[in-house]
């Protein structure tokens, strides 16, 4: 890959990463992204804002069924997950075995294949979040 580091980021859609907004008044992290702070309003610029993507489950839930497009990946773990610098996001949780979810368990986001639609073969993409294990082959 020849592309410099900015230029592969600013290619990537923000789906395709944890970005939100940053209020540079009160450093609060916003995500999904806020256009103003609810505390600053508009004394507080907005600007974007890379999360490095780990945090810690608060809450989870095991999904047994699933409409058509999730459905080939029942059972599997939707979880509300902290992330390091503060705001809550949703999303499913990647382990071999659904009992391998745990509140309390670190995590870390990657970028997955979603679902997809059979009427067209799109494949759908997006964050999802794997154990945050240092160390995985040693
Ligand atoms: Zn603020």
């Amino acid at each position: 890959l020849e592309m410099s580091v900015p230029r592969f980021w600013r290619k990537i859609p923000q789906r395709y990463n944890l970005i939100g907004t940053q209020c540079t008044s009160c450093q609060s992290t916003f995500y999904p992204p806020r256009a103003f702070c609810p505390d600053c309003r508009r004394a507080g610029e907005i600007v974007p804002y890379r999360f490095e993507g780990k945090g810690e489950v608060v809450t989870f839930t095991v999904i047994r069924t699933a409409s058509d497009a999730f459905e080939q990946q029942t059972p599997f773990v939707l979880a509300i997950i902290r992330l390091d610098e503060g705001p809550l996001v949703t999303a499913q949780i990647v382990v071999e075995n659904v009992g391998e979810a745990c509140i309390g368990m670190r995590v870390r986001s990657v970028f997955r294949r979603i679902g997809s639609d059979g009427e067209s073969g799109v494949i759908h993409y997006g964050t999802k979040f794997i154990p945050d294990v240092p160390y995985p082959d040693a």
